[in-house]
């Protein structure tokens, strides 16, 4: 097969020549030949490929060095990029949830630069597991006798069945059999943890008796799941962690509760959803409680198991326990999280997760007015910028009926008078540091529950 060679193929300057450039050769002492010439060499790929499909040259060849610095520094962009989360949900999984409290980053950074005793202990009595110091504040926060920390909360339950139930059964009610996003679904759980589920019950009534007539003597444990991300409402019934605690101190079967996010505090007192508490279970007598670490809690992504010695200490020497553990970065930010909790008072202030969830509807509303100028002076030709009322959301799996009043700046694309409302969401996600909202009821809404730094916000939008 003959194909005649486009003319243009010549114009490809040489990497060789284009290293030697002033302009580029600046380059090359500042990020090294190496990826220089790697990213001259994707230039060239671009160059033949546009001659191939459009048969000229790009734009950008009247000056290699100007193109080749722009594409050095977008290489040097992280893909773990701040945005502006204005979605209007708090813990968003998408935007990596809980933000961390200052003293928490401070933690973590020193752990990163330094050797720590992550499982050595100084007083000489060798080598300690790296939970301990950890396990020890969690049991005086809670109460419970022991605790492991894992990678998030789906490992949390998959560790606690491959313990306590591997190829025994698991009672669990019918309405109970949860899917959070991103598949993680009781069933497959269990089936990943060699269990065998045994559900009882219907989807919206399950009583003590059904738990009792499922036991036998392949049953290892009666476990809850907290329902978080839905509700079923009318005729209804559950088994308390009280009745199902009762239950398995008779039948001499353990019990346990996936919390989801589970809260270490009350967050009533906060006029916040209440959410059950790991502390209330352990006192009711169940034997092992799991819950997240970075959703109410508000730390880093783990996982954390509460609840009997003799249970967490077959936990801790499962093998699956070196695959699921947390790294000291994690650990730490835990840690740090966690010595808020001792100090409740502040807790709403210096805790990120609390602080934005307790923001008063007035806070987002004196925002969203002193905001708006400005905004509507650089948009106002193309949207209608409005400042209205609107519900933001817990997220990560606490209930989404249960919302929060907050405030938004709002956008309504004028027919005919340039954007569409997708067009500017897609601008925005393209911003250096991108602003992120949501469309709905033909408007785009800007959240401002999430939005501590007024002044960054604008600078962003105004550009
Ligand atoms: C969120 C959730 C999980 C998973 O927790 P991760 O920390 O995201 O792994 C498991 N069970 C319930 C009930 C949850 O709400």
């Amino acid at each position: 097969m003959t194909q005649k060679l486009s003319p243009l193929y010549s114009q490809l300057p040489a990497i060789d020549r284009l290293l030697h450039e002033p302009q580029i050769a600046l380059f090359v002492e500042q990020y090294g030949q190496t990826l220089v010439t790697a990213t001259l060499r994707k230039m060239q790929e671009q160059v033949r490929t546009n001659i191939r499909q459009h048969q000229e040259l790009p734009d950008w060849c009247d000056n290699w060095a100007v193109a080749l610095g722009q594409q050095l520094e977008q290489r040097q962009v992280l893909s773990l990029k701040p945005v502006f989360n204005l979605s209007g949900t708090v813990l968003h999984t998408n935007f990596g949830r809980a933000l961390m409290a200052e003293s928490v980053i401070e933690a973590v950074t020193q752990v990163m630069r330094s050797p720590v005793t992550l499982e050595y202990s100084l007083d000489g009595a060798g080598r300690g597991h790296r939970d301990c110091a950890l396990a020890n504040l969690l049991c005086e926060l809670t109460g419970a006798e022991d605790a492991c920390v894992v990678n998030n909360n789906a490992a949390a339950v998959l560790l606690l069945l491959a313990t306590v139930a591997s190829g025994k059964q698991v009672v669990v009610s019918r309405g109970e059999l949860v899917e959070i996003g991103g598949a993680f679904r009781i069933p497959d759980v269990m089936a990943q943890a060699g269990c065998r589920l045994v559900e009882v019950g219907t989807t919206n009534r399950t009583h003590l008796k059904d738990y009792q007539q499922a036991i036998n003597e392949e049953t290892a444990l009666l476990m809850k799941v907290h329902t978080s991300n839905y509700r079923i409402e009318g005729f209804t019934a559950e088994v308390s962690g009280c009745e199902l605690a009762k239950l398995g101190v008779k039948s001499q079967i353990p019990t346990a509760i996936d919390l989801g996010s589970g809260s270490m505090i009350n967050m009533a007192q906060y006029g916040l959803p209440a959410e059950p508490m790991p502390q209330d279970y352990l006192n009711q007598g169940i034997d092992l409680v799991t819950f997240s670490g970075d959703k109410l809690l508000g730390g880093p992504q783990a996982g954390i198991i509460l609840g009997k010695k003799q249970w967490i200490e077959a936990i801790q020497r499962h093998p699956l326990k070196r695959a699921l553990r947390a790294d000291k970065m994690t650990l730490a930010a835990l840690e740090a999280t966690l010595r808020l909790y001792q100090c409740p008072e502040q807790l709403c202030y210096q805790l990120p997760t609390l602080r934005l969830l307790t923001r008063s509807q007035q806070e987002m509303y004196d925002l969203a007015q002193q905001l708006l100028p400005q905004i509507q002076a650089y948009y106002g030709g193309q949207f209608i910028v409005r400042n209205e009322p609107c519900y933001s959301q817990i997220g990560s799996g606490s209930l989404p009926v249960e919302l929060l009043s907050s405030w938004a700046l709002t956008f309504t694309a004028i027919d005919g008078q340039g954007r569409t409302l997708e067009q500017l969401a897609q601008h925005w996600r393209r911003l250096a540091k991108p602003v992120i909202g949501r469309i709905s009821e033909g408007r785009l809404w800007l959240d401002l529950r999430c939005l501590e730094d007024g002044k960054a916000l604008l600078q962003a939008l105004l550009l």
